[in-house]
């Protein structure tokens, strides 16, 4: 991929309420009230037709509610946010319209998908009820795995979404959860290490001695296991953490951050990249954090907008890229920004068994994946 196609397009939309908010979050999140939910729609309907004004006429690859808790939002609202989008920009005959859902949100995938989702995330998160209190989740692995079943009912695209490396959990309870829901023949799965993150109720508990991370070394071994089950269950590792039944059920969405694609964000603290420094700059804009000033700031010209330098957009190019089974292709970077890895380090990761390269590609090894982001830093320019 060393020409320069234009990129694919996709779209985030950040729904901002959660129903309570999880000790582990540190996303921009804000517990439910339910007062604002129809000027946030409108805001996000009125956002759009500010970015169009700044893409242009282009086709949209994906769209992707997420948040927060976009399963949440009114089923009429995400179908005017679908239609707008479709208005403004047209969608590819494959788009992926996608949702992340909260299993306590069962009862309204049926509506949700209705309105024109066609893939769904289910955040499980856990199998196991204490574990999912202990997380602060409002459901428990019945509602989860119910809400996986009705997910599979509605739409062919599924994913399941787990968390591990929790306090307390140790490699045969891991092993448990991930092979029971791999034997329920799940063609994606998302499986995340927790992180403690500073700010959260987790990294309070953390400083007070309450809440005890697995060490590192269990850490790295649960993750070694997750590569295994999952490979064994017919899924292709195709991200650090995300596993697919070949390629039609990867994420399209996620592809397009992880390959440095185009994608506009709207909502509360969305952030979005449009372009590249070969063509004329690579857009960088966040939204205002709060949904009040999300919503005001909607109603005004569309400002904030900043260019990347050709280096900070060859940095982020680099960490996304790695991060991706087929790795980071050197020629398409050199292309779009002019900047290329760092060889020196790139030389001592080759030796040390945490890259491979071939022509124009680099790869993690299966080490290498253990520090994925330690590798990038070092090798990005
Ligand atoms: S439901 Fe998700 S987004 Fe909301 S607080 Fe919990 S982890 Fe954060």
């Amino acid at each position: 991929m060393s020409t320069l196609a234009p990129a694919p397009l996709g779209l985030y939309i950040h729904w901002p309420y959660c129903a309570r908010i999880c000790p582990y979050c540190d996303f921009n999140v804000y517990k439910a009230k339910g007062a604002d939910s129809a000027a946030l729609a409108d805001a996000l309907i009125a956002d759009m037709a500010r970015w169009r004004a700044v893409t242009g006429p282009r086709t949209l690859a994906s769209i992707h509610f997420g948040g927060g808790t976009p399963s949440l939002m009114e089923a009429g609202d995400i179908a005017r946010v679908l239609e707008t989008a479709e208005a403004l920009w047209g969608l590819e005959a494959e788009a992926e319209l996608g949702l992340e859902a909260n299993p306590a949100e069962r009862a309204r995938l049926a509506d949700i998908v209705a309105a024109g989702i066609n893939r769904l995330s289910v955040g499980l998160q856990s199998l196991d009820d204490a574990a999912l209190a202990r997380l602060g989740r409002d459901h428990d692995a019945r509602a989860g795995l119910d809400a996986l079943e009705i997910a599979r009912s509605l739409v062919a695209r599924v994913s399941a979404d787990l968390i591990y490396a929790r306090h307390g959990q140790s490699l045969a309870d891991w092993e448990g959860e991930l092979s029971a829901v791999l034997a329920l023949g799940v063609d994606h799965l998302s499986a995340y290490q927790l992180t403690i993150e500073d700010g959260t109720a987790f990294a309070r508990q953390l400083q007070r001695g309450t809440l005890v991370p697995p060490p590192e070394d269990l850490a790295a071994d649960m993750f070694e296991l997750t590569q295994g089950l999952t490979r064994a269950a017919g899924l292709e590792a195709y991200e650090i953490s995300n596993h697919a039944r070949g390629p039609d059920h990867r994420s399209r969405h996620n592809r397009l951050y992880w390959t440095g694609g185009d994608w506009i964000g709207i909502g509360p603290g969305a952030h979005g990249r449009i372009g590249s420094h070969a063509g004329g700059g690579r857009i960088a804009h966040a939204a205002p954090l709060r949904p009040a000033d999300y919503i005001a700031d909607s109603l005004r010209p569309l400002a904030g907008l900043q260019h990347l330098s050709a280096l900070e957009e060859a940095q982020e190019r680099v960490l996304m890229g790695l991060r991706i089974a087929e790795g980071l292709d050197r020629a398409h970077l050199r292309a779009l920004t002019g900047h290329d890895i760092d060889e020196e380090a790139a030389a001592s990761l080759l030796a040390d068994g945490l890259i491979v390269m071939d022509g124009s590609g680099i790869r993690l090894t299966r080490q290498g994946r253990l520090y994925a982001d330690r590798v990038a830093n070092m090798l990005a320019p």
